[in-house]
């Protein structure tokens, strides 16, 4: 979370947005919530559109991060990319263990827990995705989802300091506009919050204008991390709004 910064409103654009498209989206986002000094603004281009939009973002606080880093500084690793490169090029945070890494791609809590090592020693602030699916959910099983990936983290990362915040992502809810209810957020953010002190924990999975005041007015919610509406301006603006009156 960014010093100063009460809320923070992350966007993961997933695989969408070249670089033109980056570059004019992060112009408007500039001119529209460029200076609401309150909550922390970040969104989460695909690698090849990150230094147009930091260029469109410039010199505004809105951060610009990756949607992965690897764990080493370079090598046979073909795909990757590592902390050092995304600080060369200005970039100053990156997400880890998003759902969709996990599921379609294998990444194991290990892979999960040695990027976000890697990603705070290189010095990039990290967003930490953790959530159960909805069989591990309907077999009673979230806690214990919730347990073995928060502590794959804490083993590596120890104390989170400012620069790591937890996502408690519910699959079942990402893009599929079902959200978590409100209680159901607290209560799970909650149980982070617990096994990890000090930890802020964004909510994350069809976050949307209409449903983004209910959740962030909960006492252990800390923002969002929002994806298919982090794609429209005025959803992700509208919600950016939000946060600002819920939250300041
Ligand atoms: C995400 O991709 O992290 C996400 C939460 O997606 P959506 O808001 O579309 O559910």
């Amino acid at each position: 979370m960014a010093p100063g910064a009460h809320v923070l409103i992350a966007g993961n654009w997933k695989m969408f947005k070249g670089p033109a498209e980056a570059a004019e989206f992060c112009s408007a986002l500039r001119e529209r919530v460029g200076d609401i000094p309150s909550i922390g603004i970040a969104v989460y281009p695909p690698f090849v559109s990150l230094a147009a939009a930091l260029e469109a973002l410039a010199p505004s606080p809105i951060r610009v991060g990756a949607q992965n880093v690897h764990w080493e500084s370079e090598g046979g690793f073909t795909g990757e990319v590592s902390a050092s490169m995304l600080v060369e090029i200005g970039v100053t945070t990156a997400i880890v263990g998003h759902s969709e890494r996990r599921q379609l791609f294998g990444e194991s809590d290990g892979d999960v827990a040695r990027r976000a090592a890697a990603a705070l020693e290189g010095s990039l602030d990290v967003i930490a995705c953790v959530g159960e699916t909805e069989e591990e959910r309907e077999r009673g099983e979230t806690e214990a989802v919730l347990r073995r990936q928060v502590e794959s983290l804490v083993e590596v990362v120890g104390d989170p300091g400012d620069a790591l915040v937890v996502a408690y992502e519910p699959v079942w809810a990402i893009g599929t506009g079902r959200t978590a209810t409100p209680e159901l957020a607290q209560g799970a953010h909650a149980f982070i919050k617990e096994m990890w002190p000090g930890v802020d924990v964004l909510y994350g999975g069809s976050v949307k204008p209409e449903n983004a005041e209910e959740l962030l007015a909960q006492p252990d919610v800390d923002g969002a991390l929002v994806g298919g509406a982090s794609l429209e301006i005025e959803s992700f603006t509208a919600i950016c709004e939000t946060a600002a009156r819920t939250r300041s």
